[in-house]
């Protein structure tokens, strides 16, 4: 396997009135070939910024301060925006919890997704027409020629994120970042779209980064996940290592608060005190301090560095500190 995409060291911050947000602090990890990498935390974690941040679409607020976001073996940050046109929606391509945020309301849900078939290949409009109609029937959508013709609204919940998976791979991306695509849905669509994505992963050939808030969500469909919280990755490793040995105590703060069934009945879900730290003023230790039960001293005062638990599984914590 191959290394599709490598972060070192990204750090965005936002550039605001009330003076300088820290949204990444420095994330470090890659996506390899053919992989599905989960990104979990809490809103205000840093995953959507860095997500943002690697199509180059950050707010106007928001900037790349320091890092390096390497694709294919090139610094994203290095190409022009020309360039970076053409890799965005054609090779790296990008889905929503709303889909309304990528499609527009006053045209049809077929001229759409053959308008990005033009934009990015040399075929003419018969020929994006046939591919969408395919994409259509790709992704779930009965009757696709019929339902070439309705507009967004005339589509369910369900069926509007199918048709928005169905653009973002239209193009058939070498990386696809979907961020909470299922958020917005009930149960049951939403394990069919996940479903739907695990299976297009293969036909297509497109490495996923999945970001969720929901830890529950991964196990099913990555293959590797990273935990991110306070801006700062806190844990990386398979999906085995992050459920069955988890490192840091915001992993299993986050695995606590899954809920359980038990004799057939949800348990109530442990949910982790606190709140997340204020990134304008990031604290000089441990982010996690504030909310952790087994803070010390040194967890207040230092950040601490990466402990490798076994090779490819690490976490940012003391209590993994050899000299604790
Ligand atoms: Fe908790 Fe300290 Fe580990 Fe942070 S470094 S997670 S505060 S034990
Ligand atoms: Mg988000």
């Amino acid at each position: 396997t191959e290394r599709l995409l490598e972060l070192n060291n990204l750090k965005v911050s936002f550039f605001t009135n009330n003076g300088e947000v820290q949204a990444v602090r420095g994330a470090s990890f890659y996506l390899n070939n053919g992989e599905v990498l989960g990104v979990v935390g809490e809103s205000g974690s840093g995953k959507s910024v860095t997500s943002m941040a690697i199509l180059r679409l950050l707010k106007s607020t928001g900037r790349i301060v320091g890092g390096e976001i390497n694709y294919k073996g090139q610094n994203l940050m290095d190409i022009s925006e020309k360039e970076m046109m053409k890799i965005r929606g054609n090779e790296i391509a990008m889905i929503f919890q709303d889909p309304m945020t990528s499609l527009n309301p006053v045209f049809t849900i077929g001229y759409q997704i053959s308008e990005v078939i033009r934009r990015h290949q040399r075929v003419n409009k018969k020929v994006a027409r046939e591919k969408t109609i395919e994409m259509l029937r790709l992704v779930g959508i009965p009757s696709p020629e019929e339902r070439y013709n309705n507009y967004p609204h005339e589509f369910s919940g369900g069926m509007r994120q199918r048709a928005m998976i169905a653009m973002a791979l239209c193009c058939e991306p070498y990386l696809l970042i979907a961020d909470e695509p299922t958020t917005a849905l009930d149960v049951t669509i939403q394990a069919q779209i996940l479903e739907l994505m695990k299976e297009l992963k293969d036909t297509i050939n497109t490495s996923i980064i999945l970001i969720t808030h929901d830890l529950g969500v991964v196990a099913d469909v990555c293959s590797r996940v990273i935990v991110m919280y306070g801006g700062l990755v806190m844990e990386e490793g398979t999906v085995d290592e992050i459920f069955y040995n988890p490192q840091h105590p915001y992993t299993k703060g986050l695995l606590e608060s899954l809920p359980k069934m038990e004799d057939g009945q949800k348990q109530k879900l442990i949910p982790i005190e606190g709140s997340p730290p204020d990134l304008s003023k990031p604290p000089s230790g441990c982010p996690f301090a504030e909310r952790c039960p087994y803070a010390k001293d040194i967890c207040r005062e230092k950040q601490p560095s990466y402990y490798e638990v076994e090779a490819g599984h690490k976490a940012m914590c003391w209590l993994l500190s050899k000299d604790k």
